[in-house]
């Protein structure tokens, strides 16, 4: 296993409990996807990984270490085998996309050295090597507000690979993107992660597109995981159980 996570639990200061006693695990180089209604907590579940919400309770297991229990430094150091991919991107605009690809490897910079962009020569051969891989080369000195949303993305995606990940958390990749851009986003990052066997755990509005690229779904519903299981095990009485909470209903 690669990822445990056991009984994490999340209530927001506004009362709003997002997260109930929530289990699973992820073996390495799976591509599971998560699905489920807006709101049924499927982002505060990916931040909760990486801490960027810290749980009220529970483990995350990475690499049998609780993540739960690191001091700040070795947080950072963990935290730089986890990349992530956002839905708007997070890409700094006015910067090339080259430059957006070398953000990769902030986390493993001094604040000095990565505030003043100074990177190795490898570091740059291996970011457009990255950027190949998205067939995005010929972009590597366009700014990245003049890409469209699509490209943007597969940026998101290089800048992830830059941190040498063991797993990439994706916080609806395509939910910004029209279908035609959303298969190609799909296809790379399906590819990619395959080729060097990188663990993906990617949150999806799609029912669709978790049954074509996954390895194994997760349902979750208000807070809950009512579904693990192959994509082949997910019926229409299923669906209907992930999206049609009892709770959301009343
Ligand atoms: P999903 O990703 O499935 O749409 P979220 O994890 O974003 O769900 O949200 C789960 C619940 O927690 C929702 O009711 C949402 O409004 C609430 N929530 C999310 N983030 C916060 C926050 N920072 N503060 C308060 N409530 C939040």
């Amino acid at each position: 296993m690669l990822l445990t996570v056991k009984d994490i639990s999340k209530t927001y200061s506004n009362g709003k409990q997002a997260l109930k006693d929530v289990s699973f695990s992820v073996h390495k180089g799976e591509f599971v996807s998560v699905i489920g209604p807006s709101g049924a907590g499927k982002s505060t579940m990916l931040r909760c990984i990486n801490q960027l919400v810290v749980p009220d309770k529970g483990e995350v297991r990475f690499n049998g270490i609780d993540l739960m229990k690191n001091n700040k430094k070795q947080l950072r150091k963990n935290r730089c085998k986890i990349g992530m991919i956002f839905q708007h991107y997070n890409l700094v605009s006015r910067l090339t996309t080259i430059e957006n690809v070398l953000h990769g490897r902030l986390g493993y910079k001094s604040s000095l050295s990565g505030s003043l962009g100074q990177y190795t020569e490898d570091e740059k051969k291996q970011a457009f090597r990255l950027l190949k891989r998205v067939g995005l080369d010929k972009f590597a000195y366009t700014r990245c507000d003049e890409l469209s949303g699509g490209q943007k993305q597969r940026v998101g995606i290089a800048r992830a690979l830059m941190q040498e990940p063991e797993l990439i958390l994706c916080d609806e990749p395509i939910a910004s993107l029209d279908p035609k851009s959303s298969k190609v986003v799909m296809d790379y990052l399906k590819k990619i992660t395959t080729e060097m066997n990188i663990t993906c755990l990617v949150n999806l509005h799609q029912v669709e597109v978790a049954i074509n690229y996954s390895d194994r779904i997760i349902g979750v519903t208000d807070g809950r995981i009512v579904f693990d299981n192959l994509p082949e095990h997910l019926d229409s009485e299923q669906i209907n159980e992930i999206y049609l909470s009892k709770e959301l209903l009343v």
